[in-house]
């Protein structure tokens, strides 16, 4: 590094907190206070307002008529949950223990869906009982669920979730195209709505997910455009007008250097003009995005403290009380190719400029364990919070606890 460079003010990014007094806040709150308030590190905090933020910011770009949906997968801390249910239109879970939490919030069980493979009949049996939309994903289901609907006597309402045969390009991880265990093949549609129509089941319409983690719009855009006109195509076989079409969503938030932020008014602007087109043909069909990581990922820090500091042959360790068995994706171990630093703060040294090059590593005894690699961080001691950024979608829930038997963290909303 040249002497020019070295020179130029670093701007301390703060990802939507704010500092004072040199430190980090959520919520207003100063990070070592709320650790005294928590009682002890690590911990995640997750912030209500940027959450309310975030969805008001949807619903100024995107159509109005469009419904939107929390995927509960990537938060289900039900102080979590219960919040989102008052700012989104519907929650999507994909377990009987999430319906559970979803339930427990109040919102009508006709906003709420259920998918997911392997659905057992005892689930499918809950959900029946509590009357929410079931996404179903085989032919066996279909059949399952008419069963148990008969049983009870209610009439269970249903979707078909739809593995179509594009994919959602440029994505973190695809979830639709191709082979997949997920959905029912395209193809194979028109002849499960044929039975549809003979069992008695109340349909509702169809689920179309494609893929998560995706920066690209004109990609999203042009999955959604597909999605639609599947729908459109897939109708025509239907025994009545779909009520409800869920397209998915997939829109993802920048983790790392170079990733740029979705534009939700390209995106906006972009779903509009599809709409048109969708719904000169199906006018009374309600369209709806499901999303999580978006709603909700940049909303939440993961807290730690450094335990210990240490040089080895070189090489500064920052080693925190926290770790991979609390934040799998931080560590670079759910799903990702290559390993990433997610963004990271001394949360209580955020006026410090001078810097220090150090790898921050958890407490456990695996050299997975790493939450960050050759970071340039302000100086810190033992005692220090280190603070990782863009952590309120598939931290905790997301993370193997049990590995090496140390507590699990807490969770609070502030
Ligand atoms: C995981 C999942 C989501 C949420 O994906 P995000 O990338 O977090 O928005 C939505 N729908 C289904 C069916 C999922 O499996």
């Amino acid at each position: 590094m040249t002497k020019m460079e070295k020179k130029k003010p670093e701007h301390v990014a703060t990802h939507g907190f704010p500092a004072k007094d040199g430190e980090l806040t959520v919520g207003g709150i100063k990070i070592s206070q709320l650790a005294d308030r928590v009682g002890s590190t690590p911990f995640y905090a997750y912030d209500r307002a940027l959450i309310s933020e975030r969805i008001a910011e949807m619903r100024k770009y995107l159509p109005p008529q469009v419904k939107l949906h929390f995927a509960m997968k990537a938060n289900p801390m039900p102080a979590v949950v219960h919040h989102m249910s008052h700012i989104v239109d519907g929650l999507d879970l994909a377990s009987a223990g999430e319906m559970a939490i979803a339930l427990d919030t109040g919102m009508d069980p006709a906003l709420i869906s259920f998918a997911g493979p392997g659905k057992t009949s005892q689930e499918l049996s809950q959900a029946i009982a509590a009357g929410v939309l079931i996404n179903m994903e085989s032919f066996a289901e279909m059949e399952n669920i008419a069963r148990i609907s008969k049983e009870q006597d209610i009439v269970a309402k249903v979707a078909i979730r739809v593995n179509p045969d594009f994919e959602l390009k440029s994505s973190g991880m695809k979830m639709g195209g191709g082979p997949q265990q997920f959905g029912v093949d395209s193809e194979e549609v028109p002849a499960m709505l044929k039975r549809v129509a003979k069992l008695d089941l109340d349909f509702i319409g169809f689920h179309i997910f494609s893929g998560s983690q995706n920066l690209n719009e004109s990609s999203l855009l042009e999955t959604q455009e597909k999605a639609l006109n599947l729908v459109l195509s897939l109708s025509k076989h239907a025994p009545n007008m779909p009520k409800k079409v869920n397209i998915g969503g997939g829109f993802g938030i920048p983790y790392f250097p170079g990733d740029k932020p979705l534009s939700l008014q390209i995106l906006g602007n972009g779903l509009s003009k599809l709409l048109q087109k969708f719904q000169n043909e199906l006018p009374d069909t309600e369209v709806v995005l499901e999303l999580g990581r978006y709603m909700v990922g940049e909303s939440g820090v993961y807290v730690t403290k450094v335990i210990d500091k240490k040089t080895s042959r070189g090489e500064v360790y920052l080693i925190t009380d926290g770790g991979m068995h609390h934040h799998l994706a931080a560590s670079g171990n759910f799903g990702q190719l290559i390993r990433k630093n997610y963004p990271v703060a001394i949360a209580n040294r955020m006026d410090i400029s001078e810097k220090e090059k150090v790898n921050i590593v958890g407490c456990l005894c695996t050299p997975l364990d790493r939450l960050g690699d050759k970071m340039n961080l302000p100086q810190a001691e033992i005692g220090d919070y280190v603070v990782l950024f863009q952590s309120g979608a598939y931290g905790l829930s997301a993370s193997p606890t049990a590995f090496l038997g140390h507590p699990a963290p807490y969770e609070v909303l502030v």
